[in-house]
């Protein structure tokens, strides 16, 4: 992951022809904090456990990023994350930093009592760093609502009533209508912008997913709405595909009492891996980092590639779709509509003031609308590639307001 994020990085930094001193600055993160959470197990024992909180830039505003908990966590990963988010949230311009971490556990391992009690340990390990005008984390794998409500009531407990903290709350707790479906909706955008530059509508295309979680059965939902035909799911128990098209509603209804969308009885199984090869128009994987790589892109028979995972595609992949001239919308935009309206939900709850969903989803379609144009301008104006734009229109943003800020004016970045 590390790897990846550096060599999309370099390809953006020889575009804008960066100095090496002026990577370094833009590379390193601001503050790594690691710390040592020990909580209660169920049986009065203690747990043993090591959380991160990477800060990686705050040029342009309080630093943003999900919180992960998972056996994979460490310190590069949580690196590699937190620069993503710098360029994300500098890409759908809004006024954030990046950030990453999460804590290095199993959490299929830990019932709620002890998740509470470890979250909580681990909020009064890190509160100092954390902060409405600070950073402000959010869900992300194996994390959700109810984790993050416990966050706010943690922090609040030392600083008073304060839901700024963090973003995707339980909608009765500060929450935000919309903030659940985001992820899935702005990829839906993204794809919609793609296919109108192709003359094409969503009535002509066939899509297959990896993953059918929060980004993937949401995506399927709204994609579905709009005509598309989602032909194949694979998830990490199995696939499920219907040539004619899956009814979507009915395969959330299923996965929402199976946990699976295996065993569906509106189609036919299929082995899960076969997905990303998957004879379609459109292939959204949404589940894992590193899927799409040198073993399998030349097998890929979608037309266009929509990421709604972090990292799917290796560098090799990228290149050989690059080659097979497969259109590849990069995750750092196509699934950044999830921190868009964390960002919604965070500036309710400075307000004290609730948007509706409406409000939400139109300012959502807006944000994904002009980020979609300036990474095709970008991106034709320097014939590159649209992830290579989108990262050159983050760190360019990034840099820019680093340079303005520091009493060092001698770089200039003023085509960005
Ligand atoms: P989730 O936990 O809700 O769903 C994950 C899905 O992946 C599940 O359907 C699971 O079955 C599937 N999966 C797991 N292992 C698999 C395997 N080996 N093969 C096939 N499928 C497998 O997660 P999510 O929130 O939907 O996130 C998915 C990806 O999107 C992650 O990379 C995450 O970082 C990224 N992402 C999520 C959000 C968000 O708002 N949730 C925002 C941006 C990026």
């Amino acid at each position: 992951m590390l790897e990846a994020s550096q060599y999309y990085f370099n390809q953006a930094a020889k575009v804008l022809d960066l100095r090496p001193k002026t990577i370094k600055v833009l590379q390193t993160p601001y503050r790594v904090v690691k710390v040592e959470i020990v909580s209660e197990s169920r049986d009065g024992d203690f747990l043993h456990h090591i959380g991160y909180r990477v800060q990686h830039d705050n040029s342009r505003g309080p630093m943003k990023g999900g919180l992960r908990y998972h056996p994979k966590v460490d310190e590069d990963h949580a690196v590699a994350l937190a620069s993503l988010m710098t360029w994300k949230t500098a890409i759908v311009n809004i006024p954030y930093g990046g950030a990453k971490g999460g804590i290095n556990c199993n959490p299929e391992e830990l019932n709620d009592q002890e998740l509470d009690d470890m979250t909580r340990v681990f909020v009064s390990h890190i509160k100092e760093v954390i902060g409405p005008n600070l950073d402000i984390p959010a869900p992300d794998v194996n994390t959700n609502a109810k984790i993050m409500g416990w966050i706010m009531d943690e922090y609040s407990k030392y600083y008073g009533f304060s839901p700024g903290v963090v973003t995707g709350k339980p909608l009765h707790l500060f929450g935000s209508e919309g903030r659940s479906e985001a992820t899935g909706l702005g990829l839906t955008f993204a794809l919609e912008f793609v296919l109108k530059d192709k003359k094409m509508n969503f009535k002509d295309i066939t899509v297959a997913m990896q993953g059918f979680g929060n980004v993937g059965s949401n995506a399927a939902k709204f994609i579905h709405e709009r005509g598309g035909k989602v032909v194949a799911i694979g998830d990490h128990k199995g696939g499920v595909c219907n040539r004619e098209g899956l009814d979507i509603p009915a395969v959330i209804n299923w996965v929402n009492e199976h946990r699976t969308v295996a065993g569906f009885p509106g189609g036919d199984p299929f082995s899960s891996d076969e997905v990303l090869t998957w004879d379609c128009d459109v292939l959204i994987p949404a589940a894992l980092d590193g899927v799409l790589n040198e073993f399998n892109a030349r097998d890929v028979k979608a037309k266009i590639i929509v990421e709604g995972a972090n990292g799917p595609t290796t560098p090799a992949a990228d290149e050989i779709f690059k080659q097979r001239d497969i259109l590849v919308i990069p995750d750092i935009y196509a699934n950044a509509g999830g921190v868009t309206v964390s960002y919604f939900e965070w500036a309710q709850n400075i307000q004290q003031f609730r948007w509706e969903l409406e409000r939400i989803n139109n300012e959502l379609y807006k944000t994904m609308s002009n980020s979609y144009k300036d990474i095709v301008s970008t991106a034709t104006s320097k014939n590159i590639s649209l992830r290579t734009a989108a990262f050159v229109l983050g760190i360019g943003r990034v840099a820019k307001a680093t340079i303005a800020r520091s009493h060092f004016k001698n770089n200039k970045f003023e085509e960005f």
